[in-house]
């Protein structure tokens, strides 16, 4: 038992009388699908019926999301680093703190010193305030885990396409006659709308044609898998388009009416041979022919997109390669059609489309247009720096003489998300001063300067944009425990000091920050924060819309553009050579758990589904190593090692190993490599080598 001189503690503990929660509808806080979930009894969630989740229908995740918001563990209090280490402080002296350690580096160093990491789980209007606060300070660096998630498909749709989101709905994708999944695993990681919208579809003669080194739970419903080599898409589409060329199933009014470049692209295809591509992603030439003419043979043909085409450092490129076919077979600017990346977090979309990129404006206007910066300066009373600011992972890097000297982390875990992350922890704790804003003392939280107690996803009002770019509306379903403060009054505050008391960081709650958003965030513009109710609106949202845009790009792209370009790509080799003794890691999510596991590893029921950590193996592969079914076995390369069980299993293809990275331990990203794509800086994730020995 305390006594009444002990300190108080930072954390919940156990309440023996926890505060009731509300049943309010809100928005789930995981994945970017959006269900509607709300307070159930205990600590349960349901699901109501939303726009997504149209029956009410929630994943094992949506209905433990209330079960970490009352945690033992959460933190009640601020805390600063007194000696070494953390210790409870009052508000007031934690927010000094901050306001001394951010302005002394800017003082010194100037602004380009200081590096902000937005929260893809929090609302638009929470990281809307982010990039503000940065801006104000007169700098760009500020950026969002899509970084390490779906840049680099951002990238490739905006070039091509002028858009970098779904360029379809979850609803219309269901009248494709074939869906092309690659590098995701929607069964699993997106699950509800996987359930709702493409398993049905499938139930109704769908083809599903799936990419993915893996068989798991998508490829159980597939026609055709492709057990692609990771870091060999682009052989793959490559020889697809070959055959679709080949086989005369290309779309000749849509290439005449829509795309440019066609004879330079065929002639690049003269170089392919779909056999020795097959061969070189390790996949069956026929089954890659049998792919291709589904695909092209459809009427109708839906391409999905995930982690495992855009977590290489070709990233940019794989997508390239995916859209090639799409333009090629006019899939683009239909119902039923399109490229749809599947985002991970619950405003992941939303967390960009608001600006927290260190290139572009709300709204996706590069920083370097002096008209969206005077867009943005008629609002704000100050003009955004016109320089582009650094990635996340080239902030991470720079840390040091001309680098990063302070940084604010709001939400996220970067020292168990980024790759090569035992570099990672030693760059955050090098920095001059760090403030990290979250629930949990995380590994990143263990390393900062100042922690503030944020609100959980059940505290909070606003909104979140969800993969297929509808905005809706999430709502409180109780007050922050003990000292916790709502994130967006904590941004406000934190606002207010860093760059004085000249700029309105004033806001009346979350619909006034909205209000604010839509006139800097054309794709926003015309959207009403009380008019989205309990319904949604999408983006792109014309004047007079009911509801938004649902498929993009018919008539013309979102660049304005009638045509987009055919663009010829060649194979990357992967940035880490692979010496003959080793294998290709590579990694993802599984249904019970979601990214750092920060939220789902402190939920008792997931952490009960989950099985052990293991890392999934080919029979041969084992064999060849002397390895069995349950043994431990010792991932290691020049990064990092790591001791993890061995699940062996022909569901891997030879060569590769599969793991998760939800866990602080075993932390996987001491493994993964840090070079990165050229164009949308995504590191490369999905392929590392290893050794892998039986310990
Ligand atoms: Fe939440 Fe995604 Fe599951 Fe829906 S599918 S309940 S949004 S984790």
């Amino acid at each position: 038992m305390g006594t009444a001189d002990d300190p108080p503690s930072p954390f919940l503990g156990s309440d023996p009388d926890p505060p009731e929660f509300e049943s309010s509808k809100s928005v789930c806080p995981f994945c970017g699908v959006g269900c509607g979930i709300e307070h159930a009894n205990g600590d349960k969630a349901t699901g109501w019926k939303g726009s997504v989740n149209q029956r009410g229908e929630v994943c094992p995740k949506g209905v433990a999301a209330f079960e970490p918001v009352r945690h033992e563990k959460r933190l009640v209090r601020p805390l600063v680093r007194e000696s070494g280490t953390h210790v409870v402080a009052p508000w007031e002296e934690a927010l000094e703190r901050i306001e001394a350690g951010v302005r002394e580096v800017v003082d010194e160093h100037g602004p380009e010193s200081v590096a902000f990491f937005a929260s893809s789980s929090c609302t638009n209007e929470e990281n809307y305030l982010v990039q503000k606060i940065a801006r104000a300070l007169g700098t760009n660096n500020v950026d969002n885990c899509a970084r390490l998630c779906h840049s680099s498909t951002v990238a490739a749709m905006v070039e091509r396409f002028g858009a970098g989101a779904m360029t379809n709905t979850l609803e219309d994708v269901g009248e494709a006659d074939a869906f092309l999944v690659c590098g995701a695993n929607p069964a699993e990681q997106h699950p509800i709308a996987f359930q709702s919208y493409l398993s049905p579809a499938v139930d109704d003669g769908t083809t599903l044609i799936h990419v993915d080194p893996r068989e798991n739970a998508t490829t159980a419903e597939a026609d055709v898998h492709l057990p692609v080599t990771p870091g060999y898409d682009i052989p793959l589409l490559n020889a697809m388009a070959k055959v679709v060329v080949e086989e005369e199933l290309v779309d000749e009014a849509f290439l005449d009416e829509r795309a440019e470049g066609r004879a330079a692209f065929e002639a690049h295809l003269e170089d392919v041979d779909v056999e020795a591509n097959a061969r070189e992603a390790g996949v069956d030439p026929d089954d890659l022919r049998a792919a291709a003419r589904a695909y092209g043979e459809a009427d109708r043909a839906a391409a999905f997109t995930g982690m495992g085409m855009s977590q290489h450092h070709c990233g940019t490129d794989n997508v390239h390669a995916l859209i090639n076919l799409a333009v090629l077979t006019g899939n683009v600017g239909k119902p039923g059609t399109g490229i749809n990346p599947l985002r991970g977090q619950n405003n992941v979309q939303g967390a960009n489309d608001v600006g927290a990129r260190p290139g572009d404006l709300p709204g996706y206007d590069p920083v370097t247009d002096a008209d969206a910066r005077d867009r943005c300066a008629e609002v704000w009373g100050f003009e955004p720096p016109a320089e582009p600011g650094r990635t996340q992972v080239e902030w991470a890097r720079s840390v040091g003489d001309d680098g990063v000297r302070a940084a604010v982390v709001f939400g996220e875990n970067p020292a168990v998300t980024e790759p090569n992350a035992n570099e990672v922890a030693d760059a955050l704790a090098d920095l001059d001063f760090l403030a990290v804003i979250d629930l949990f003392e995380t590994e990143t939280a263990e390393l900062a300067d100042v922690v503030l107690p944020g609100s959980s996803w059940a505290e909070k009002a606003g909104t979140v944009t969800n993969t297929d770019r509808r905005v809706q509306r999430m709502r409180p379903s109780a007050d922050p425990p003990g000292e916790a403060r709502r994130d967006l009054e904590i941004l406000q505050e934190v606002g207010r000091r860093l760059t004085g008391p000249d700029l309105a960081f004033d806001y009346d709650g979350p619909a006034d920050v909205f209000a604010e958003l839509t006139e800097v965030t054309p794709i926003y513009g015309g959207m009403s924060y009380g008019e989205i109710g309990e319904g949604y609106q999408r983006w792109p949202f014309p004047a007079g819309a009911e509801s938004g845009t649902d498929v993009l790009h018919e008539g013309e792209f979102a660049s304005g553009d009638r045509r987009t370009e055919l663009a010829p790509v060649d194979h990357v080799p992967p940035a880490d050579d692979l010496a003959d003794d080793q294998l290709v890691l590579t990694t993802g999510r599984v249904l019970q758990h979601f990214n750092s596991g920060a939220l789902t590893r402190r939920s008792g029921t997931l952490m009960r589904l989950r099985g052990e950590d293991v890392v999934q193996l080919h029979p041969d592969d084992a064999d060849a190593r002397g390895i069995e079914d349950g043994d431990e076995v010792r991932l290691s390369n020049e990064r990092g090692a790591v001791t993890v069980a061995a699940e062996v299993t022909p569901s891997i293809t030879r060569g590769t190993v599969f793991t998760t990275f939800h866990y602080a331990e075993p932390l996987i990203n001491v493994l993964t490599g840090d070079a990165l794509d050229p164009v949308a800086k995504i590191p490369e994730y999905k392929h590392s080598a290893v050794t892998v020995e039986r310990v």
